[in-house]
């Protein structure tokens, strides 16, 4: 077969693209945790669609679904009308997800991207208290519509809207001035205090761990405390669970640990299972005061999504799924500090939860070095951080031992190489 001319992205495409330029290759094959170029390169994928592939790529169980599906002529396309998979999935996430955990939310399918139930849950939380502002947190990245943007702390996005953004106030995240300071009696002095300038908001958004804006982990007890003064002041809270969602951080939502209870809740990339794109708002019943189709979307029934969704839906009927996660979070987190300990001149210090890690190191382009060294040794994986300061580490949840041994070990062998090339230019 020919090989395709690389340029014809240089050419064609927008000057937006960017994952193309942090991986220059073309792929043509995935499967689980691997994917192939068409030179037939392998690549361990550490990446994860950015946490739209959870399960792998091209699961063979959701996959069988899929085809059949198809194959049979099911509806692909059908806005909100009711179709057969739509019920399925609603019942298998109200059976399989909601009770087991106690949760009782009303599920509403806005248009099919992260961002786009974002937009819905700041509507909602509007629409709900009649009030206009929004308490969102340092670093946080919700989302490149204008709304979702507002919420989103990175200057260089932010600077993208063109226009000023507005009825949000910006609060320190967990840990975001230093270990010391206290930013939740920071925020609700603003809230006490009626000379603070700051209004009481119809919501707080925050995620639980910043998957974007540097694998920041908050601490149960601060989003406890999130909880808490939401409650206090008749705010709702809202997590945004589309990257840290759907077993990244060990559980099927990053807050159940804390023992939290969202008034709203996000969820897209990995929900539909397969790598299609499907989101849902989790929505406290007694807040669903939505008029029939005020907020709409073309693309909000995707069938194909659904069938998938639901069928990804069986792995968290198996408890043994959860417990194999959080055993391999163990052995990654250990992995992460050896290399801190052993690598002092990384400057490094391990972050993050569950699947959701990586190391941030104080030298500047060093995390992008590491993963552009990682690549040519056929790793897939991203930085994060305002400033790429961390490296991170995305796997697949299904990934083996193999797998992630060999991973790890290309990370490792990528460090020593960008440290040795380092001491090099400095001798
Ligand atoms: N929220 C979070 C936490 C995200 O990580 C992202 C995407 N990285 C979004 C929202 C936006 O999702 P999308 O790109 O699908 O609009």
């Amino acid at each position: 077969m020919s090989q395709t001319d690389i340029t014809i992205f240089e050419k064609l495409e927008s000057e937006v693209r960017s994952y193309i330029r942090s991986f220059p290759t073309v792929f043509t094959k995935a499967k689980g945790y691997k994917m192939w170029d068409e030179k037939g390169t392998e690549y361990i994928d550490f990446f994860s669609g950015a946490g739209a592939l959870n399960y792998g790529h091209n699961d063979p169980m959701m996959k069988a679904k899929l085809v059949d599906y198809i194959l049979s002529d099911g509806i692909t396309h059908s806005l909100d009308m009711a179709t057969a998979p739509k019920a399925e999935f609603l019942t298998t996430f109200n059976e399989v997800i909601l009770k087991p955990r106690n949760l009782d939310y009303k599920i509403m399918f806005p248009g099919p991207t992260g961002t786009n139930t974002v937009e819905s849950a700041l509507k909602l939380a509007r629409k709900v208290t009649g009030r206009t502002d929004i308490i969102s947190f340092t670093n946080g990245f919700h989302g490149m519509t204008i709304g979702a943007l507002s919420v989103t702390g990175n200057a260089f996005k932010r600077k993208g809207a063109g226009i000023p953004l507005q009825n949000v106030v910006t609060m320190p995240y967990d840990s975001f001035v230093n270990d010391n300071l206290d930013t939740l009696e920071y925020l609700e002095r603003f809230l006490e205090d009626g000379g603070s300038g700051v209004d009481i908001p119809a919501a707080m958004i925050l995620e639980t761990v910043q998957g974007e804006g540097g694998i920041n982990a908050a601490s149960f007890e601060w989003l406890q405390r999130v909880e808490q003064i939401c409650k206090r002041w008749g705010i709702l809270l809202i997590v945004d669970d589309v990257q840290a969602g759907v077993g990244r951080t060990g559980t099927f939502f990053s807050f159940e640990k804390a023992g939290i209870k969202p008034d709203i809740v996000c969820m897209s990339k990995s929900i539909g299972g397969y790598g299609l794109p499907l989101a849902i708002t989790l929505i406290r019943p007694d807040l669903d005061i939505w008029e029939p189709g005020e907020h709409n979307g073309t693309f909000r029934g995707n069938n194909h999504a659904f069938v998938t969704a639901t069928a990804a839906l069986s792995y968290w009927e198996d408890p043994s799924f959860e417990k194999n996660i959080e055993e391999k979070s163990e052995k990654i987190f250990n992995f992460l500090e050896g290399i801190v300990a052993k690598y002092p001149e990384l400057q490094g210090e391990a972050k993050g939860r569950g699947y959701m890690v990586g190391i941030e190191t104080k030298i500047d382009g060093l995390a992008s070095s590491v993963a552009a060294e990682a690549f040519e040794r056929g790793l897939i994986m991203e930085t994060s951080g305002p400033k790429d300061e961390v490296f991170k580490l995305f796997p697949p949840l299904i990934i083996d031992d193999e797998g992630l041994d060999k991973g790890l070990k290309i990370i490792e062998d990528s460090v020593k190489a960008v440290l040795g090339a380092k001491e090099l230019v400095i001798s």
